[in-house]
């Protein structure tokens, strides 16, 4: 795994951890308040405030971060594939090439129109 993909994947449980985090302050807002001062629906609405920012900020990241890694992953595969591509066509038109100069010639020509020399 490169050292960017595992910057990624810390990202992505930074995220996950944030969401788990707002989860529990959300689940926290009513009993917190009352175990620390005896109901209070102003730290209670600030708690469920924190926690929906949180949750919705983690999950925000993650899909952000899950998106990203997935899009790079594609444009590795589009390269793989290319390269196999590119192999495959030079292979295939090295039959056709110009010993001399490289260049692309008729399949029945016997010069190479570019440098003259004899094609096999
Ligand atoms: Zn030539």
């Amino acid at each position: 795994m490169a050292i960017e993909d595992i910057e990624w994947a810390q990202r992505k449980s930074g995220a996950v951890l944030e969401m788990i985090l707002g989860f529990v302050i959300f689940i926290l807002a009513i009993p917190l308040p009352m175990l620390i001062t005896g109901p209070s629906i102003p730290m209670t609405l600030i708690l469920f405030f924190i926690g929906i920012m949180l949750f919705s900020h983690g999950r925000h990241v993650y899909n952000k971060v899950t998106h990203i890694v997935w899009t790079k992953q594609a444009i590795r595969e589009y390269d793989d594939k290319k390269t196999a591509a590119k192999e495959v066509y030079n292979a295939v038109t090295s039959n056709f090439k110009c010993p001399n100069c490289g260049t692309l010639v008729n399949l029945d020509a016997k010069f190479c129109s570019q440098c003259a020399s004899k094609v096999k």
